[in-house]
Formats: C-alpha cells, structure tokens, sequence
C-alpha cells in the first residue's frame, strides 16, 4: 500500500514528494528525513507520483519524472533542488510558487570555481605548465591582480559572491546587472550601454546570469565585436547565454583568445562538438556548483517549516522576471 494513501486531513503528516534523477532520492531522503524531524515536523518523504492530490509540497529538479504538476491539486510549493529554474516557469501547469535553490554550499563551490579559472588566466598557469622545458622563463612573470579587470555578468547570488571574492584579491570589478545596484569593490552597471562598455573593459568576462528570454544569446556575433581583443569568457551561467557558432568565430579569429565553457546549450556537450578539440575552449562538465545535499536539505525544510507557519517562503522565483 502506498504511504500516500488519503487520511483525515487534520491529522495528515507534511506530505513531500522528491522527483529527480532516479539516483538521488536514496541520497537525499536521510538528510530531508532527519532535518525536517529535528524541525519538529511530521512528514512523509516519497518518490512516488500516485495519489499526487495527497502532495503538500514537491522537491524536484527537471530531470525527475513530474512535468504534469496539474494532478497535485493540494501543492503548496514547488521546491527546485537547482538555482537555475527555467524550465519550472516554463512550465504551463505549475500554478504554485516556485523557490529556487540558495545555499551557501553551492555559492562556495561556485565561488571557488569562477575564482580559480579567473586566477588560471591572470596567471598565465597554461604557459607555465606548458613550458616546463629547462629555461628559466622569467618573462612568465604575472601582472599584479589590479591590472586585469573581471566583468561578471549576473550579481545575484552567486555572481555577487564571485565578484566580491575577485574584488577581494585586488582585482578591478565591473558588474552587470537587471536593476543598479551599489556593491563595494565592484562597479556596477544596467543597461545595454552598461554591458558593452563592461564587455569593452574587461580582459576577463563571467556568465553568472539565468536563462530567460532576454539572456538567451545574450552574447552573439554583435556582442561579441565590443569584446576588448583578446578576452577571455567564463561561462558558468547557461549554456544558452551564448550563441556557440559566434563564439567559435570570435575564438577563431583572435577576438577572444579563450573561452571557459561549464555550460552548453545541449548538455553533455556531443562528442562531434568543435568545443572538445578547439585549442582555445576548456570544456567543463556542468561541475561548477553542484547541490550540497546536506546544506540543500536544510534550505529545502526551511521552506517546508515556513510553508507549515503560514510565513512566506524563501528565494520564490518571479514568473514574469523569468528568474
Ligand atoms: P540569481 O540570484 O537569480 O541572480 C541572477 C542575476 O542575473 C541577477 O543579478 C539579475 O539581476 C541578473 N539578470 C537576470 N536577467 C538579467 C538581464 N536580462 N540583464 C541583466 N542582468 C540580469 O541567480 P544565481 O543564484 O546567482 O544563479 C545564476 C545562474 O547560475 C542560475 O540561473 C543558473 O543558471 C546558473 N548556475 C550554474 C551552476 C553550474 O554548476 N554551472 C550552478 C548553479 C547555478 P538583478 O540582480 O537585477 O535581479
């Protein structure tokens, strides 16, 4: 019999469905099971999608088996394991708020990983490890951090702590974002005018933005003519931000000397892409921040805890923004 089956609706545990790639629940269903128990609720945790009018919330990334969300009449919130939520605001038969995952996990390893590609570049690392040839190569000498200014492009929660984490170690910042903001250390930017000008500055330019229908090869042929020469791109943003045949004619004609790619427009990039052989493409394997199940589970309950409290719930993305 299934755990769902319908019972007095007072006293009915909370009732969260996890629907994600097959292997995952086994890992996340300890940590939900035991945050949501030291949060004093009572609930049930299942990946199975029958009696969906007895769900109360939904834990879910697009690669669970749910894309009807019409069936679970009672849903009180969808709860994405992903920061990244466009497919779920495509998704015509979700009526319910959708939270997108913040977690400090994942802004670490994110964090980390714009860092350390950034310091590969300004470096010069590739060049040092590739002239390990007996001559004492003093012309590898690196500049100091604030002769390099980083773009980073998205100052939301993770391209925020990117651009601070960069400012930090003495880099010059331009950040570009929807609405102006007034960060230290970083100079930010709105507008059109406000992304060509970060794009012409920068020796080094991040994709931290979201998919939407405004971000959706943001940066094409036109764009990609304003680079500075010889820039450098990091995208661990959306593979769509990109129009990948522009990227390739700017990388072939010198415009940008190199590109950084964690993310594709189709995912696993296909083995005949040209980015695999290109000798100016680093392809990463959508590894920049993955979800921290621990820390994850918790931002995941809290909303669960707030949701039970008639409170409002956390890091709800808006349908019309996009993001
Ligand atoms: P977020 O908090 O929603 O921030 C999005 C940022 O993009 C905000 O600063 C927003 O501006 C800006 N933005 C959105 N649309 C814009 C536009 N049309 N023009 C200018 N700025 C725009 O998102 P996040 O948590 O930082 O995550 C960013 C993205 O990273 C996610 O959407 C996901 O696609 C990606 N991601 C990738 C990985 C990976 O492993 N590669 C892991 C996690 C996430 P405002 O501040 O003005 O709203």
């Amino acid at each position: 019999m299934s755990s769902f089956m319908r019972r007095d609706i007072e006293t009915m545990p909370v009732r969260l469905l996890f629907s994600a790639a097959e292997q995952l629940y086994p890992v996340w269903h300890g940590p939900l099971a035991r945050q949501l128990e030291e949060c004093g609720i009572d609930a049930e945790i299942s990946d199975r999608t029958d009696h969906p009018e007895t769900i109360d919330y939904i834990a879910c990334s697009p690669n669970g088996p749910i894309s009807d969300f019409k069936p679970f009449s009672r849903l009180k919130a969808v709860l994405s394991l992903w920061a990244g939520v466009e497919q779920l605001l495509d998704n015509p038969t979700i009526h319910r708020p959708i939270a997108r995952m913040v977690d400090s996990g994942m802004t670490e390893s994110m964090t980390a990983w714009v860092v350390g590609q950034t310091l590969r570049h300004h470096l010069g690392l590739d060049r040092v490890i590739a002239n390990q040839d007996g001559t004492w190569h003093r012309e590898l000498l690196p500049a100091l951090p604030r002769a390099t200014t980083v773009a980073v492009l998205g100052l939301g929660q993770l391209g925020r702590a990117s651009a601070a984490m960069l400012s930090s170690l003495n880099f010059r910042v331009i950040g570009w974002s929807q609405r102006s903001k007034d960060l230290r250390g970083i100079e930010c930017r709105t507008g059109r005018d406000g992304l060509e000008s970060a794009v012409a500055e920068a020796d080094i330019i991040v994709l931290l933005l979201p998919h939407t229908k405004a971000t959706t090869n943001l940066v094409d042929a036109t764009l990609l003519t304003k680079f500075k020469p010889g820039a450098m791109i990091i995208n661990s943003g959306r593979g769509a931000l990109i129009d990948e045949d522009a990227l390739l004619d700017a990388l072939t004609s010198g415009r940008i000397a190199h590109a950084t790619l964690d993310v594709f427009q189709t995912e696993p990039l296909p083995r005949e892409h040209p980015f695999w052989m290109h000798p100016h493409v680093t392809v990463s394997p959508h590894i920049a921040a993955d979800t921290p199940v621990e820390t994850a589970a918790a931002v995941i309950v809290e909303n669960i805890r707030r949701g039970e409290h008639g409170m409002d719930f956390l890091y709800l993305a808006d349908k019309d923004r996009g993001y």
